[in-house]
This record gives C-alpha cells, sequence and structure tokens, in this order.
C-alpha cells in the first residue's frame, strides 16, 4: 500500500499587506510589514505609517 502523500497542504498565503512608513528620526520613508517596524536606515522605532 503506498498511502504516502495525503498531506494537508493548506498553505494559507495571507496577504502580506506592506505598509508605508515615514521615519521620524530621519525622515526615511519605506516600506514595512509586521507590528514591529523599525527604521532600515537609522533602526529608530519612532517611525508612522503614512
Ligand atoms: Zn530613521
Amino acid at each position: 500500500m503506498c498511502s504516502v502523500g495525503d498531506t494537508d497542504f493548506e498553505f494559507d498565503i495571507e496577504k502580506i499587506e506592506v505598509e508605508r512608513y515615514k521615519c521620524n528620526n530621519c525622515g526615511n520613508k519605506f516600506d514595512a510589514m509586521g507590528e514591529k517596524v523599525v527604521c532600515p536606515s537609522c533602526q529608530a522605532e519612532n517611525v508612522v505609517k503614512v
């Protein structure tokens, strides 16, 4: 019996929502996602969605 391959591949490809942020520290604008966003330029957490 070859009953392999009954894997439940339920890959819910969630919509990855990339949002636009702006750093209040250095003024850098960048795209980021997730909850903890830091500026890629200066690593500051002082960022806001734009
Ligand atoms: Zn910055």
